[in-house]
Protein backbone atom coordinates (compact mmCIF):
# COMPACT_ATOMS: atom_id res chain seq x y z
CA UNK A 1 0.00 0.00 0.00
CA UNK A 2 1.48 3.17 -1.00
CA UNK A 3 1.86 6.46 1.02
CA UNK A 4 -0.42 9.58 0.03
CA UNK A 5 1.89 12.57 -0.99
CA UNK A 6 1.04 16.16 0.58
CA UNK A 7 2.75 19.07 -0.10
CA UNK A 8 3.31 21.20 2.86
CA UNK A 9 5.65 23.90 2.88
CA UNK A 10 5.89 26.12 6.59
CA UNK A 11 4.98 29.52 4.00
CA UNK A 12 2.22 28.33 3.13
CA UNK A 13 1.13 29.40 7.06
CA UNK A 14 3.93 32.15 7.68
CA UNK A 15 3.84 33.80 4.26
CA UNK A 16 0.48 34.94 4.59
CA UNK A 17 -1.02 38.29 6.70
CA UNK A 18 -4.69 37.84 6.22
CA UNK A 19 -5.67 36.57 9.58
CA UNK A 20 -9.29 37.64 8.12
CA UNK A 21 -9.30 35.31 5.57
CA UNK A 22 -6.98 33.06 6.06
CA UNK A 23 -6.35 32.30 10.05
CA UNK A 24 -2.64 31.04 10.42
CA UNK A 25 -4.64 28.42 12.65
CA UNK A 26 -6.07 27.04 10.02
CA UNK A 27 -3.00 25.43 8.22
CA UNK A 28 -1.36 24.73 11.53
CA UNK A 29 -4.43 23.73 13.27
CA UNK A 30 -5.19 20.85 10.03
CA UNK A 31 -1.50 19.69 10.20
CA UNK A 32 -1.36 19.16 13.55
CA UNK A 33 -4.66 16.76 13.13
CA UNK A 34 -3.18 15.40 10.29
CA UNK A 35 -0.48 14.23 12.50
CA UNK A 36 -2.06 13.40 15.62
CA UNK A 37 -4.73 10.44 13.57
CA UNK A 38 -4.16 6.51 12.93
CA UNK A 39 -3.99 7.71 9.39
CA UNK A 40 -0.73 9.71 9.29
CA UNK A 41 1.51 6.30 8.66
CA UNK A 42 -0.36 6.72 5.49
CA UNK A 43 0.44 9.87 4.55
CA UNK A 44 3.99 11.95 3.39
CA UNK A 45 4.32 14.85 4.35
CA UNK A 46 6.37 16.79 1.21
CA UNK A 47 8.09 20.25 1.15
CA UNK A 48 8.22 21.80 -2.36
CA UNK A 49 10.43 24.21 -3.92
CA UNK A 50 9.74 27.32 -5.67
CA UNK A 51 8.18 27.35 -9.01
CA UNK A 52 10.28 28.58 -12.01
CA UNK A 53 9.25 31.63 -14.01
CA UNK A 54 9.13 29.40 -16.91
CA UNK A 55 6.88 27.19 -15.53
CA UNK A 56 4.42 30.16 -14.81
CA UNK A 57 4.58 31.63 -17.97
CA UNK A 58 2.83 28.08 -19.14
CA UNK A 59 -0.70 29.94 -17.80
CA UNK A 60 0.48 33.68 -17.63
CA UNK A 61 1.46 36.52 -19.14
CA UNK A 62 5.37 37.22 -18.79
CA UNK A 63 4.36 40.81 -17.98
CA UNK A 64 2.11 40.71 -15.33
CA UNK A 65 4.08 37.33 -14.30
CA UNK A 66 6.89 39.98 -14.13
CA UNK A 67 5.38 42.71 -12.49
CA UNK A 68 4.77 40.61 -9.38
CA UNK A 69 8.10 39.15 -9.03
CA UNK A 70 9.40 42.63 -9.23
CA UNK A 71 6.77 43.51 -6.86
CA UNK A 72 5.79 46.50 -9.37
CA UNK A 73 2.16 45.47 -9.48
CA UNK A 74 -0.02 48.57 -8.92
CA UNK A 75 -2.23 49.70 -5.76
CA UNK A 76 -5.43 48.40 -7.49
CA UNK A 77 -4.02 45.48 -9.19
CA UNK A 78 -2.92 44.39 -5.71
CA UNK A 79 -6.43 45.15 -4.45
CA UNK A 80 -8.20 43.13 -6.61
CA UNK A 81 -5.87 40.00 -5.49
CA UNK A 82 -6.47 40.94 -1.64
CA UNK A 83 -4.75 39.15 0.59
CA UNK A 84 -3.54 42.33 3.00
CA UNK A 85 -1.52 43.52 4.08
CA UNK A 86 0.94 42.91 1.50
CA UNK A 87 4.40 41.54 2.21
CA UNK A 88 7.12 40.42 0.26
CA UNK A 89 7.28 36.71 1.94
CA UNK A 90 3.88 36.80 -0.25
CA UNK A 91 6.05 36.24 -3.27
CA UNK A 92 8.20 33.49 -1.72
CA UNK A 93 4.59 31.60 -1.06
CA UNK A 94 2.97 31.99 -4.14
CA UNK A 95 6.20 30.71 -5.50
CA UNK A 96 6.39 27.62 -2.85
CA UNK A 97 2.38 27.21 -3.29
CA UNK A 98 2.66 27.10 -6.85
CA UNK A 99 5.69 24.45 -6.86
CA UNK A 100 3.79 22.33 -4.69
CA UNK A 101 0.71 21.87 -7.39
CA UNK A 102 3.22 21.10 -9.70
CA UNK A 103 5.02 18.63 -7.83
CA UNK A 104 2.04 16.64 -6.25
CA UNK A 105 0.56 16.63 -10.09
CA UNK A 106 4.10 15.33 -11.19
CA UNK A 107 4.04 12.44 -8.70
CA UNK A 108 0.28 11.96 -9.75
CA UNK A 109 1.19 11.29 -13.09
CA UNK A 110 4.33 9.15 -12.56
CA UNK A 111 3.11 6.82 -9.90
CA UNK A 112 -0.81 7.18 -10.38
CA UNK A 113 -3.13 7.28 -7.29
CA UNK A 114 -3.88 10.64 -5.62
CA UNK A 115 -1.32 13.34 -4.52
CA UNK A 116 -2.30 16.49 -3.14
CA UNK A 117 -1.71 20.06 -1.95
CA UNK A 118 -1.96 21.94 1.23
CA UNK A 119 -3.05 25.40 -0.65
CA UNK A 120 -3.89 26.37 -3.43
CA UNK A 121 -6.53 25.84 -6.14
CA UNK A 122 -6.37 29.53 -7.04
CA UNK A 123 -8.57 29.00 -9.46
CA UNK A 124 -9.60 33.20 -9.77
CA UNK A 125 -6.54 33.94 -11.08
CA UNK A 126 -6.33 34.98 -15.21
CA UNK A 127 -3.74 34.93 -17.37
CA UNK A 128 -3.10 38.74 -16.93
CA UNK A 129 -4.02 39.68 -13.23
CA UNK A 130 -4.77 38.12 -10.07
CA UNK A 131 -8.15 37.74 -8.43
CA UNK A 132 -10.01 36.77 -5.02
CA UNK A 133 -7.25 35.99 -3.12
CA UNK A 134 -5.34 34.17 -6.42
CA UNK A 135 -2.12 35.49 -7.78
CA UNK A 136 -1.35 32.70 -10.33
CA UNK A 137 -3.41 29.60 -11.37
CA UNK A 138 -2.10 26.49 -9.95
CA UNK A 139 -4.68 24.59 -12.46
CA UNK A 140 -4.01 25.90 -15.16
CA UNK A 141 -0.67 25.99 -14.94
CA UNK A 142 -0.45 22.02 -13.07
CA UNK A 143 -2.68 21.53 -16.33
CA UNK A 144 -0.52 22.66 -18.79
CA UNK A 145 2.83 21.37 -17.13
CA UNK A 146 1.18 17.67 -17.58
CA UNK A 147 0.18 18.28 -21.36
CA UNK A 148 3.69 20.01 -22.04
CA UNK A 149 6.41 18.20 -20.05
CA UNK A 150 4.59 15.21 -18.91
CA UNK A 151 3.13 13.31 -22.04
CA UNK A 152 -0.26 13.71 -20.72
CA UNK A 153 -2.95 14.13 -23.60
CA UNK A 154 -5.99 15.28 -21.95
CA UNK A 155 -6.63 16.79 -18.17
CA UNK A 156 -10.09 17.57 -17.09
CA UNK A 157 -10.69 20.20 -13.77
CA UNK A 158 -13.21 19.23 -11.54
CA UNK A 159 -13.90 22.81 -9.62
CA UNK A 160 -16.12 21.73 -6.75
CA UNK A 161 -15.35 25.20 -4.83
CA UNK A 162 -18.46 27.50 -3.98
CA UNK A 163 -16.93 29.88 -6.24
CA UNK A 164 -16.83 29.19 -9.65
CA UNK A 165 -13.49 29.01 -11.41
CA UNK A 166 -13.35 31.46 -13.63
CA UNK A 167 -9.51 32.12 -14.37
CA UNK A 168 -9.11 28.42 -15.00
CA UNK A 169 -11.93 28.67 -17.32
CA UNK A 170 -10.26 31.90 -19.19
CA UNK A 171 -7.51 30.81 -19.76
CA UNK A 172 -7.63 27.63 -20.93
CA UNK A 173 -10.74 28.45 -22.82
CA UNK A 174 -9.10 27.67 -26.26
CA UNK A 175 -7.10 24.82 -25.22
CA UNK A 176 -8.86 21.20 -27.07
CA UNK A 177 -6.78 19.21 -24.02
CA UNK A 178 -8.33 20.26 -20.86
CA UNK A 179 -12.27 19.95 -20.00
CA UNK A 180 -12.99 22.90 -17.14
CA UNK A 181 -15.71 21.55 -15.56
CA UNK A 182 -17.56 24.04 -12.03
CA UNK A 183 -19.96 23.70 -9.47
CA UNK A 184 -20.56 26.41 -7.73
CA UNK A 185 -23.07 28.55 -6.30
CA UNK A 186 -25.16 30.87 -8.79
CA UNK A 187 -25.28 34.02 -7.09
CA UNK A 188 -21.84 33.82 -5.56
CA UNK A 189 -18.42 35.50 -6.11
CA UNK A 190 -17.39 36.08 -9.40
CA UNK A 191 -20.56 37.99 -9.93
CA UNK A 192 -19.36 38.36 -13.53
CA UNK A 193 -19.46 34.95 -14.34
CA UNK A 194 -16.80 33.30 -16.97
CA UNK A 195 -17.43 30.24 -19.24
CA UNK A 196 -15.90 27.07 -18.47
CA UNK A 197 -16.64 23.94 -20.89
CA UNK A 198 -19.26 23.02 -18.52
CA UNK A 199 -20.87 25.24 -16.06
CA UNK A 200 -23.06 23.71 -13.30
CA UNK A 201 -24.58 26.41 -10.95
CA UNK A 202 -26.74 25.32 -7.59
CA UNK A 203 -29.21 28.02 -6.15
CA UNK A 204 -28.20 29.19 -2.57
CA UNK A 205 -29.70 26.86 0.02
CA UNK A 206 -29.38 23.89 -1.82
CA UNK A 207 -28.04 21.63 0.32
CA UNK A 208 -26.70 18.35 0.29
CA UNK A 209 -28.73 16.44 -1.99
CA UNK A 210 -29.17 19.20 -4.83
CA UNK A 211 -24.89 19.15 -4.57
CA UNK A 212 -24.58 15.51 -4.29
CA UNK A 213 -26.94 15.81 -7.67
CA UNK A 214 -24.58 18.10 -9.21
CA UNK A 215 -21.09 16.79 -8.18
CA UNK A 216 -22.29 13.19 -10.31
CA UNK A 217 -23.14 15.09 -12.91
CA UNK A 218 -19.79 17.00 -13.28
CA UNK A 219 -17.79 13.56 -12.44
CA UNK A 220 -20.10 12.18 -15.00
CA UNK A 221 -18.81 14.91 -17.33
CA UNK A 222 -14.65 14.15 -16.28
CA UNK A 223 -15.49 10.77 -17.11
CA UNK A 224 -17.16 11.29 -20.55
CA UNK A 225 -13.62 13.67 -21.65
CA UNK A 226 -11.98 10.06 -20.77
CA UNK A 227 -8.58 12.16 -18.86
CA UNK A 228 -5.15 10.82 -18.07
CA UNK A 229 -5.17 13.24 -14.96
CA UNK A 230 -7.63 14.75 -12.76
CA UNK A 231 -7.08 17.98 -11.22
CA UNK A 232 -9.94 18.54 -8.01
CA UNK A 233 -10.74 22.03 -7.02
CA UNK A 234 -12.14 20.31 -3.28
CA UNK A 235 -12.75 23.49 -1.60
CA UNK A 236 -15.05 23.07 1.39
CA UNK A 237 -16.62 26.46 1.23
CA UNK A 238 -20.07 25.09 0.46
CA UNK A 239 -20.56 24.28 4.22
CA UNK A 240 -23.47 25.15 5.85
CA UNK A 241 -21.02 27.78 8.55
CA UNK A 242 -19.36 29.04 5.50
CA UNK A 243 -18.87 32.83 5.88
CA UNK A 244 -18.06 33.04 2.01
CA UNK A 245 -20.56 30.24 0.41
CA UNK A 246 -23.99 30.30 0.71
CA UNK A 247 -24.87 26.14 -0.07
CA UNK A 248 -25.86 24.76 2.84
CA UNK A 249 -24.35 21.91 3.04
CA UNK A 250 -23.32 19.62 5.98
CA UNK A 251 -20.39 17.88 6.78
CA UNK A 252 -21.17 14.44 5.90
CA UNK A 253 -22.21 15.86 2.29
CA UNK A 254 -19.05 17.32 2.17
CA UNK A 255 -17.40 14.41 3.22
CA UNK A 256 -19.90 12.28 0.68
CA UNK A 257 -19.17 14.15 -2.37
CA UNK A 258 -15.15 13.63 -1.94
CA UNK A 259 -15.57 10.06 -1.33
CA UNK A 260 -17.63 9.86 -4.56
CA UNK A 261 -15.09 11.51 -6.49
CA UNK A 262 -11.97 9.30 -5.20
CA UNK A 263 -14.35 5.92 -5.32
CA UNK A 264 -14.76 7.42 -9.06
CA UNK A 265 -11.62 7.91 -10.27
CA UNK A 266 -10.07 5.10 -8.41
CA UNK A 267 -12.51 2.69 -10.51
CA UNK A 268 -11.19 4.70 -13.67
CA UNK A 269 -8.05 4.64 -12.24
CA UNK A 270 -7.35 8.03 -13.05
CA UNK A 271 -4.65 10.05 -10.98
CA UNK A 272 -6.14 12.35 -9.41
CA UNK A 273 -4.29 15.99 -7.67
CA UNK A 274 -6.07 17.95 -4.66
CA UNK A 275 -6.08 21.37 -4.77
CA UNK A 276 -7.64 22.94 -1.56
CA UNK A 277 -9.31 25.51 -2.45
CA UNK A 278 -11.21 27.82 -0.12
CA UNK A 279 -12.90 27.49 3.38
CA UNK A 280 -14.00 30.61 5.28
CA UNK A 281 -16.17 28.85 8.14
CA UNK A 282 -17.17 30.88 11.24
CA UNK A 283 -15.95 29.88 13.26
CA UNK A 284 -12.81 28.61 11.28
CA UNK A 285 -13.19 24.56 13.30
CA UNK A 286 -15.65 23.81 10.69
CA UNK A 287 -13.28 24.10 7.74
CA UNK A 288 -10.35 22.41 9.35
CA UNK A 289 -12.93 19.37 10.15
CA UNK A 290 -13.57 18.97 6.35
CA UNK A 291 -10.18 19.80 5.55
CA UNK A 292 -9.11 17.09 7.43
CA UNK A 293 -11.70 15.29 6.58
CA UNK A 294 -10.76 15.44 2.70
CA UNK A 295 -7.01 14.68 3.06
CA UNK A 296 -7.74 11.44 5.42
CA UNK A 297 -10.12 10.05 2.91
CA UNK A 298 -7.75 11.25 0.35
CA UNK A 299 -4.99 8.95 2.14
CA UNK A 300 -7.61 5.99 2.36
CA UNK A 301 -8.31 5.97 -1.27
CA UNK A 302 -4.64 6.18 -2.66
CA UNK A 303 -4.36 3.16 -0.42
CA UNK A 304 -6.67 1.13 -2.02
CA UNK A 305 -5.30 2.36 -5.79
ZN1 LIG B 1 -14.09 29.51 -2.95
Amino acid sequence: MSSFNLWYHPLYTDGIHDEARFPKYRYQKLLQRLEQSDQFNQITIRTPEPISRNSLLLAHDAIYVDAFLEEKLDEKEMRRIGLTPWTPKMIERTLCLTGGAVEATIHAVKHGGITGNMAGGTHHAHRDFGSGYCVFNDLAISAMFAIEHLGVERVAILDLDVHQGDGTATILTTEERTRTISVHCSTNFPFRKSVSDFDLPIEPNSGDATYMEKVQEAVNLCLDFEPDLILYQAGVDGLEHDHLGKLNVTREGMRARNQYVFEEMLNHRIPTVIFMGGGYSKPIGHTIDSFFDLFIDAAKWNGRW
